[in-house]
């Protein structure tokens, strides 16, 4: 078995289909998707309708969260609330049962995954130092998990201390924990506009980080004919 871990696709799909056709090639045979499929940019029907049609395990995210109920959205930032107002207007009510109905946590063979952090996953905490990940620890009863949220790519490993690893090629030592932000596949915020997802090989105990090129051009004229905020398609290219 070969899993693709990957989320924070927000309604990129050019990048996502980038993604998928990468891991292809890198012989996965297994997805499991870590949440936010939507919100931020243009396609999130799209990109819905192609995670859902996988089958494959899926956690929500907190943009799936919003995206499916009618919570007002005044602590969202003007960007991210305009791209959620038009993002409730283009799913059906189907769309958002879907996400809706989408668990917090999930284990899948040895591995767990959850979008945010293991300790109250409804709060949405963000995990973006070994001080923030102390609080995850607890709550982590399997060796890996896979998370996003941060849209970072990220590892922290847990034995003594908590610490953190380059997130390129990780192999899972005995007696360590590892929470591993397997970054965003639709708006990474590490500098790096490339798409970003991990692949884990528990035979083999590694985890490798994909960055992929895809159509970014393409993604950000489709933001603009969509009337949302021009903030969203400039930082595409930022990776910010
Ligand atoms: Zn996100």
């Amino acid at each position: 078995m070969r899993f693709a871990l990957f989320g924070d696709i927000h309604a990129n799909l050019e990048a996502l289909e980038a993604v998928l056709a990468d891991a292809a090639g890198q012989g996965v045979t297994h997805h499991v998707c870590l949440g936010d499929i939507v919100g931020y940019n243009a396609d999130p029907v799209a990109c819905l309708e192609k995670v859902r049609a996988m089958g494959c395990p899926v956690v929500k995210g907190n943009h799936d969260d919003d995206a499916s109920n009618n919570r007002s959205l005044e602590t969202l930032s003007p960007v991210a609330a305009a791209a959620m107002e038009w993002t409730r207007q283009q799913l059906d009510d189907e769309q958002k049962q879907w996400l809706r109905k989408l668990r917090m946590v999930r284990q899948i063979e040895d591995f767990t995954v959850v979008h945010s952090t293991l300790d109250q996953p409804a709060n949405w905490g963000y995990v973006f130092n070994t001080y923030d990940a102390m609080a995850n620890f607890p709550f982590q009863y399997t060796q890996v998990c896979f998370h996003g949220h941060t849209h970072k790519p990220k590892v922290f490993v847990k034995s003594a201390q908590i610490a953190t690893v380059p997130a390129d090629t990780v192999t899972i030592e005995p007696g360590m924990k590892y929470f591993i932000n397997a970054g965003s596949v639709g708006q990474p915020r590490d500098g790096d506009w490339r798409a970003c997802y991990a692949i884990y090989d528990p035979a083999l105990r590694l985890v490798v980080f994909r960055r992929v090129e895809y159509d970014i051009a393409k993604a950000q004229e489709k933001i603009l004919a969509a009337g949302l905020p021009e903030r969203l398609a400039e930082r595409l290219a930022e990776g910010a």
